[in-house]
């Protein structure tokens, strides 16, 4: 299964707080030709480039963030969440700063800004990664593994337990798309516990984060009005793990079960696929050259 690339029809902008270095940055949507990926650009910086892969992940503690040499961009991974879900795959992220801005903690902030500018398909294709055999990352009791589907689409089934009264036990599957993203994942706010907030504090971390921007609470409840989704704290992980996806810097194929993990976990398990798949596709290479030398049929095992 190939797929169109994607970019989008019109430059597009929004601005606001850094959930952790509480600084105030404008991010741009650029779109821009076939087979650019997608890429941070910091324009403080003289226009310095940062493609959005796993290669060039840095700090995972609560967030995702992705740099080069000294260089920085914080909190990626709800903005990635959008872009990937509409299927964009060429787009320069512009950002005037070290931390995307959070907006209210979800990622339809976004979804809005993409719909507002239109997508428009481009005269090239993507081949997604698709899972040839079942792979999996663990610490300890949290893991996060994807098998072989006969589908075309990524399924997702998660699960977290948080010894905490207001979420407990919760679990999710959603067949990715643009659309069940926006209707059931989008909205979704990130979530901190007030007992965390000296520590992040201290680590420089969290100090944008607000009751504005993310779901507060304490040792008993949500401190900050209702909640968007009975289970938005699930939801919410679903989100973080399609923005943490985003670095395979191509689309996935596969069945995904992740429990209790976090941006770490994830992280790890975009670099076992990676690994993983640069191995299948080298093997099905070398294929196809001795075939091809033994006079058979080169086409054999090609996938559309
Ligand atoms: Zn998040």
């Amino acid at each position: 299964m190939t797929m169109h690339r994607k970019t989008l029809n019109a430059p597009v902008a929004i601005e606001g707080i850094g959930l952790h270095s509480g600084i105030y940055t404008r991010v741009e949507l650029r779109p821009t030709s076939a087979g650019s990926g997608l890429a941070f650009v910091r324009s403080d910086l003289d226009g310095l480039r940062i493609p959005a892969h796993q290669s060039n992940t840095t700090a995972l503690d609560y967030a995702t963030s992705i740099g080069r040499d000294d260089v920085s961009i914080g909190t990626v991974e709800h903005l990635l969440a959008a872009i990937v879900a509409a299927g964009i795959t060429d787009l320069d992220i512009v950002v005037d700063g070290t931390e995307v801005p959070i907006i209210d903690g979800s990622a339809l902030p976004f979804i809005h800004l993409i719909e507002a500018a239109g997508t428009r398909e481009l005269d090239a294709t993507i081949e997604p990664i698709r899972i040839r055999e079942t792979i999996e990352v663990r610490d300890g009791d949290k893991f996060v593994r994807i098998e072989p589907t006969r589908s075309d689409h990524l399924q997702i089934r998660y699960n977290v337990d948080f010894a905490h009264p207001a979420i407990g036990k919760q679990s999710m599957k959603l067949e990715l798309n643009a659309e069940s993203f926006t209707k059931k994942v989008a909205g979704a706010r990130t979530f901190g516990f007030l007992r965390d907030v000296e520590k992040m504090r201290a680590a420089g971390l969290a100090r944008g984060g607000s009751v504005e921007n993310c779901i507060v609470l304490d040792d008993h409840r949500v401190i900050n009005g209702a909640l968007r989704y009975t289970d938005e704290f699930v939801r919410h992980k679903v989100l973080d793990l399609v923005g943490d996806l985003a670095l395979l810097g191509r689309p996935l194929v596969g069945e995904i079960s992740a429990s209790r993990a976090g941006h770490a976990l994830h992280s790890r398990f975009v670099a076992a696929v990676l690994e993983k798949s640069a191995e299948w596709e080298a093997s099905e290479n070398r294929q196809h050259a001795d075939s091809a030398s033994s006079g058979a049929y080169a086409t054999a095992g090609r996938q559309e």
